[in-house]
């Protein structure tokens, strides 16, 4: 491809809501534009790579025995509603209505309609297993879409599900899907953890995510080095460290403590560690006011709660302070367990029932109790495990302690089980004829994402180090003065050798000067790098690798093998 005729538009300046060094790279570079808040389009570079990225995952898909199809991004109303899905996935459904007032959304996944597609088809055990996958656009109407390509409002997924006979067939398929994964992401050379998740909005029992560690993730892992327990901040088990458990019960006290609101000016008015107190928190869940009591020293996990609730994440929030005073008779900052006003559901964290003498809100402005122990001075739902982990939480799998780090959900597997197939009355006959559910499993790749992540986790100050794989071209030649015919020549010569080849080239032939080029190409990110200047006459050019500084001069013969090589260190061949 010329770069003088290849569309291309640079930017010198980014808008100020990127954030990130890819989303800044990735429109800098020209590869995408916006067109609203959440919404790009791929131009002729970026494209090219998320069509490598496709290429990759749809060769391991069918390796490992997926096939291939395209659903409609438009699905009737029906089919959500039978898995109470409608309302349930909430405002992040694009919805809309036909000219007959018909009810639909713009897909956000597909499992209701891939489990309605086989059920009239798919009738005996002898059909089973069976595993189907997409590459699709995708539509959620993300309450905070940002970071570009990382959480936008419309993004490129692959997405599959598969259909077992019983439980085993199901964990055969995951563990299948799993290693594919494994495969998809070793050759997008992403640095990535396999952590388990939480099964959220989907349903189902067991999942994991594919996380591609960086810094601007959006994930938290808790992570193990001893062993490999790796989850994601939503579903890690907290082991906590009860310290009170064996002192005496006191009697309990009302102190006056004015102005004192947070955990922190409490630590510093009672002079006591913030692991003394029990910390209260009001939610409302689908509308109805909530207590959760935790340990002081610890942060509530809004996605255990969620799941205990069983209510979806949209349908929580904070309460607002006309609430509090109704429920507690106080303004914020003294909410406790003790005569909480009216029928309030109020749930413990398990942690608590053991500790003794904890400093509590006391439920009426400027007042606290002490030595207010579970059981005797109050009760509630206790739940066993409701708080988010923290750095240096012991490992549930081998007791070491946790490390904390950011990542990139780039991939999620779940074990669905018969959710989908109970709603929608998909069954099959088994070997002695009686009618069972089928089993399912689905996995999804964030295709536009992964182009995100692999920029987050290759870049340097002056642009983008595509990775050869995905690389829009593998190799780049700069003419560095189009104006003097034996550069021009050499560099057409070049161009048309490589690319006679098989090479993926762009040559850089506009009447640019060469600095605009140097730094396009580094901006850009080609991984291989010819430079004819010079000294073409004598049929010499530099050669250079992207990811590195050094740039050597060798002959035009020698070319072919430094690209063999080049190709062979990042694992291809040509
Ligand atoms: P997240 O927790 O990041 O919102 P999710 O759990 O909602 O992700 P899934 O429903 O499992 O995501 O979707 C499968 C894959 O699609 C994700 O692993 C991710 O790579 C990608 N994906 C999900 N939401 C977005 C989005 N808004 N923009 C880009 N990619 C996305
Ligand atoms: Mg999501």
């Amino acid at each position: 491809m010329r770069m003088s005729k290849l569309y291309m538009p640079t930017l010198r300046e980014v808008p100020s809501e990127a954030e990130i060094p890819s989303h800044k790279l990735l429109l800098r570079a020209g590869m995408m534009r916006k067109l609203v808040s959440g919404v790009y389009s791929y131009l002729p570079l970026g494209y090219r790579v998320i069509r490598k990225i496709e290429d990759i995952v749809r060769e391991e898909m069918d390796n490992a025995g997926s096939q291939e199809l395209l659903m409609s991004a438009i699905q009737p109303k029906e089919l959500w509603e039978a898995s109470k899905r409608w309302e349930n996935f909430g405002p992040e459904m694009f919805k809309l209505m036909d000219r007959n007032s018909r009810e639909f959304c713009l897909g956000p996944t597909h499992e209701e309609y891939f489990t309605s597609l086989i059920k009239d088809e798919v009738k005996s055990y002898k059909q089973l297993p069976l595993n189907l996958y997409q590459i699709q656009t995708k539509y959620r109407d993300e309450k905070r879409p940002r970071f570009g390509l990382i959480r936008s409002r419309e993004f490129i997924m692959k997405d599959a599900y598969s259909f077992d006979k019983d439980e085993e067939g199901m964990r055969n398929s995951y563990r299948e899907m799993w290693e594919a994964y494994e495969k998809i992401f070793t050759r997008l050379k992403l640095k990535y953890k396999v952590v388990q998740g939480d099964s959220g909005a989907m349903g189902g029992s067991n999942s994991h995510e594919f996380m591609a560690m960086s810094d601007i993730g959006e994930s938290l892992v808790a992570y193990c080095d001893s062993c490999d327990y790796a989850a994601t901040d939503e579903k890690a088990k907290v082991i906590y460290n009860i310290k009170q458990s064996d002192e005496e019960m006191k009697d309990i006290e009302k102190v006056y403590t004015p102005e004192t609101k947070t955990i922190d000016e409490l630590v510093d008015f009672f002079n006591i560690e913030k692991s003394n107190f029990g910390k209260a928190l009001i939610y409302k869940a689908s509308g109805e006011p909530v207590v959760i009591i935790v340990p002081g020293d610890r942060e509530l996990n809004e996605t255990k709660l969620c799941n205990y609730l069983k209510v979806p994440e949209h349908e929580l929030e904070m309460a607002d302070e006309e609430t509090i005073i109704q429920i507690t008779g106080a303004n914020k900052g003294f909410t406790g367990p003790i005569g909480l006003i009216g029928d309030v559901r109020v749930l413990v964290d398990s942690r608590i029932t053991k500790m003794k003498n904890l400093i509590v809100g006391g439920n009426k402005t400027d007042y606290h109790f002490k030595n207010v122990s579970y059981g005797r001075d109050f009760t509630g739902e206790v739940v066993e495990d409701l708080l988010l982990v923290e750095k240096g939480d012991i490992c549930p799998k081998c007791g070491k302690p946790l490390n904390m780090d950011r990542g990139i959900e780039v991939g999620n597997i779940f074990q669905l089980g018969t959710k989908y197939s109970d709603s929608l009355n998909a069954n099959y006959l088994d070997e002695n004829g009686k009618e069972k559910p089928i089993v399912m499993g689905s996995y999804g790749v964030g295709v536009s994402r992964s182009m995100s992540a692999i920029v987050e986790q290759y870049h340097d100050d002056d642009g983008i180090i595509w990775p050869l794989v995905v690389a829009p071209y593998h190799v780049i030649i700069t003419v560095v003065n189009m104006k003097n015919e034996e550069q021009s020549g050499l560099g057409e010569k070049i161009y048309k050798e490589l690319s006679d080849k098989g090479l993926e080239v762009l040559i850089d032939d506009r009447k640019e000067r060469a600095g605009v080029k140097f730094n396009d190409r580094d901006l850009i990110g080609i991984p291989i790098r010819v430079t004819v200047g010079k000294k073409a006459s004598e049929n010499i050019v530099e050669y250079s690798i992207r990811e590195k500084d050094e740039k050597i001069e060798i002959s035009t013969d020698e070319i072919m093998d430094k690209i063999r090589e080049e190709f062979e260190r990042q694992g291809m061949r040509i």
